[in-house]
């Protein structure tokens, strides 16, 4: 792979404790044991996603802020081409009005940042030629790094739910 973009994008492992730094309560549980969360098993995404995960986690953390309600990442992972970020949430409220309407606050969120990882490059970030590629699997790739494969029909990509 020659892999040589001209911004420097972090690696995994930078990556990791930058955002568990930055957002210690959305990732409480980064650290946690393998039977309480699939987040000990850290980030399966690529570089080009690292950005749109952050603005998704910034977004999230002031909500959290906001609110009181507590949002914390379950599993963080590419699925077909699309992020999925699976979280549970404690709203410490007993008003599901306050609850019904800050679900969709937030879920709405999360949708609106896996839309944007459809159309951005897992290996770069870029978002001018992304799209997702068929191959003997399906990721979102540039021209450069799609190496020819060709676009899939997105109509038949099943993606990841979020409900
Ligand atoms: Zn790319």
């Amino acid at each position: 792979m020659t892999d040589t973009a001209e911004k420097p994008l972090m690696d995994k492992e930078e990556f990791d404790s930058y955002i568990v730094e930055k957002y210690p309560d959305i990732f409480r549980d980064r650290r946690a044991d393998k039977t309480k969360t699939l987040m000990c098993w850290g980030f399966d995404i690529q570089a080009g996603w690292y950005t749109l995960v952050d603005e998704l986690c910034q977004d999230l953390d002031a909500i959290q802020k906001a609110t009181g309600i507590e949002i914390i990442a379950v599993q963080v992972k590419e699925k077909f081409g699309r992020l999925c970020f699976y979280i549970s949430i404690n709203y410490h409220n007993e008003d599901t009005d306050f609850s019904d309407s800050w679900y969709r606050i937030i879920y709405a969120r999360i949708e609106k940042a896996g839309q944007k990882s459809g159309m951005t490059c897992e290996k770069c970030g870029e978002t001018w030629t992304a799209t997702l590629r068929r191959g003997s699997w399906l990721h979102t790739l540039c021209d450069e790094h799609a190496e020819g494969r060709p676009a899939f029909d997105k109509e038949e990509a099943t993606g990841c739910e979020m409900s």
